[in-house]
């Protein structure tokens, strides 16, 4: 065990090579700015799978309830978990596949909600829930073209019906997940739409069908006394139109401040959540004709003023960015050279020459009037900005800033 001092000591000395930078007035913006897009009683489902895209899920889900979001959204039970150790009270659905009466009995027991896709599975809910003489609001997933989660379209109603006669389930929501809501053709959306539409029409006979099964004394819930939520939008969806909103939307992607696409970008105005941050450890000069880092796949063709920052791919920082990337110091843009290597890059400093060690590169984020964004380097690697944030490991310490004063985000356990 260490002691108190050590602990702080080596809290510190984590942040004195590489961290990342979360701002919570940026992420609270964001959620107030997304919530303006929703009608009053559309409510706000902020997506923190994936500790947040690697923000920190803890921090962030309190920051954005306390902004106006009401459900999260996580993949994982262990995720789900982790939101309520840190006493979070708020609904958790989780949007991943739950499947074995062990996963079912940690669900019930941490007050999680979850995705119910198939017949099998939801017979596993029952029977388990029943032996255990609790019963959990769940959500029903259809498919309605992503071909991922969820029961056919064509096959909803049965399934809503099968939950509903199911004993210890409630039916807490419907949704289902759109495929290309971030495309500036919206085909495809429009006919999952309207596939969506079709399975709510047949689910409403459905629920007529069960109120008249109520009438003769079989079962309550809540499909009888009024129709489950319904949701279907992303990010993409949520930017795109009102139409798409129903009860809830699911947010992630806006949430951190990154725009799914161009043409979205006049609807709201967002800010990015994520910094990521390194020290100088080393300035030195380099003679004409002198190789940088493995490979030598960098040769300066002149003297050159290099500086080692203490941040690599072990870090997040792909390696197949090397030689492309640039980053930012004193409100300039320098260019990295050489291969990225696992815990250091270099950079080409001729432009600063008296540079010292200790001085902050921003790797990731805002210096001055310059910016570099998570989809920046998605553009350069042929990937999306989700992947880059989710990208940054847990070497780099989250630390928090934007709120009354700086407070130091705790590591994952
Ligand atoms: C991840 C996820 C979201 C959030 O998507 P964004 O594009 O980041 O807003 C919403 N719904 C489901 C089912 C998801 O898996």
């Amino acid at each position: 065990m260490l002691s108190w001092e050590q602990t702080a000591a080596l809290a510190a000395m984590r942040c004195e090579r590489a961290w990342v930078e979360i701002d919570l007035a940026a992420l609270a913006h964001n959620v107030q700015q997304i919530k303006s897009l929703l009608a009053p009683q559309t409510q706000l489902m902020t997506v923190v799978k994936a500790d947040a895209y690697g923000h920190g899920a803890c921090t962030v889900a309190r920051t954005a309830l306390q902004a106006g979001a009401s459900w999260l959204g996580v993949a994982t039970i262990p995720e789900g978990i982790e939101l309520r150790q840190a006493g979070i009270k708020a609904p958790i659905l989780i949007l991943g596949a739950t499947n074995t009466a062990e996963q079912i009995r940690a669900i019930a027991q941490w007050e999680l909600q979850p995705t119910l896709c198939t017949p099998q599975q939801a017979l596993i809910y029952s029977e388990t829930l029943t032996s255990l003489n609790q019963t959990l609001p769940v959500h029903i997933k259809i498919d309605t073209g992503m071909s991922r989660l969820g029961t056919n379209w064509q096959e909803a109603a049965d399934f809503v019906q099968l939950v509903y006669h199911c004993p210890n389930l409630e039916i807490a929501s419907i949704y289902s997940h759109l495929a290309t809501a971030d495309s500036p053709d919206p085909t495809i959306m429009k006919e999952q739409q309207r596939r969506f539409e079709e399975a709510k029409k047949a689910i409403r006979l459905t629920a007529r069908y069960a109120i008249a099964t109520r009438l003769t004394g079989t079962k309550i819930n809540n499909l009888g006394r009024q129709f489950p939520r319904l949701h279907l939008a992303n990010t993409a969806a949520t930017l795109t139109s009102r139409n798409l909103h129903y009860d809830m939307v699911r947010v992630g992607l806006a949430t951190y401040g990154l725009y799914p696409a161009n043409h979205l970008k006049q609807v709201v105005e967002l800010k990015p959540v994520m910094q990521v941050k390194a020290i100088v450890t080393q300035v030195k000069t380099i003679a004409a004709g002198t190789g940088v880092s493995y490979g030598y796949q960098f040769i300066a063709d002149r003297e050159m003023r290099l500086a080692v920052v203490g941040i690599g791919y072990a870090d997040g920082i792909p390696r197949n960015l090397s030689n492309k990337m640039k980053v930012l110091i004193r409100g300039q843009q320098v260019p990295q050279v050489g291969a990225i290597t696992m815990d250091q890059i270099m950079i080409d400093v001729s432009a600063i020459p008296d540079l010292q060690v200790g001085e902050v590169v921003t790797v990731l984020g805002k210096d001055g009037d310059l910016q570099i964004g998570a989809d920046d380097w998605a553009e350069i690697l042929g990937t999306i900005s989700w992947e880059i944030l989710c990208s940054f490991k847990h070497r780099l310490p989250r630390v928090a800033i934007g709120e009354s004063k700086r407070q130091k985000v705790e590591g994952r356990r």
